[in-house]
């Protein structure tokens, strides 16, 4: 049997029921084969960042083990936002959307491939990814930034008060 990898998975919804987007989404990763959700994050409601005029986001973290690679997770990830309704067609990043999954971290494994990029490129900049990661994962380590997920929200913290040059 494969490794089982700790990875952590980054949800969002802003459009329609998003509440039972969100946990539609968390009861499809627990779903996934070779896969157990070990936590979730509580549901934050965060402002849209990105293509104006969007509504709030719902956003929540999830941790699974998994024995599934990256490649076969993330595909689970957007056959999860296609049975939630999700449409690609319009091809506009950052649009309002029914569920969004991010892969932010498979194990300490660094992945730069046409189409998935692990760490996740901007989880370390996202107040609304770190906050709820923060609350399952705090103690564990961005492989590229070498900090945990703790540390990188309370330096996004310091930023916005303006104590960092
Ligand atoms: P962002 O990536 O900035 O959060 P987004 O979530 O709106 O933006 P999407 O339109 O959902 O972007 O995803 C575009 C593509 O990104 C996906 O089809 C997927 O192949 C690719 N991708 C690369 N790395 C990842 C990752 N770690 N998690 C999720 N998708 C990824
Ligand atoms: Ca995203
Ligand atoms: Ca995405």
């Amino acid at each position: 049997m494969r490794v089982r990898v700790i990875a952590c998975i980054g949800l969002g919804s802003n459009l329609g029921d998003r509440l039972g987007f969100l946990h539609g989404g968390l009861d499809g990763l627990g779903a996934l084969r070779e896969t157990v959700v070990l936590a979730r994050s509580d549901v934050v409601e965060t402002d849209a960042v990105g293509l104006a005029g969007q509504g709030k986001y719902v956003n929540a973290a999830a941790v699974v083990e998994t024995g599934l690679s990256a490649r076969a997770l993330l595909d689970g990830l957007l056959a999860i936002e296609g049975r939630a309704g999700r449409d690609r067609s319009k091809g506009e990043r950052w649009g309002a959307r029914t569920l969004d999954l991010d892969l932010l971290l498979y194990g300490d494994r660094i992945i730069a491939e046409p189409g998935l990029t692990v760490p996740h490129p901007h989880m370390h900049e996202r107040r609304f990814v770190l906050e709820p990661l923060a609350q399952i994962a705090g103690a564990v380590v961005h492989p590229v930034l070498g900090r945990t997920v703790g540390e990188l929200l309370r330096e996004l913290a310091g930023e916005d008060e303006g104590m960092r040059g």
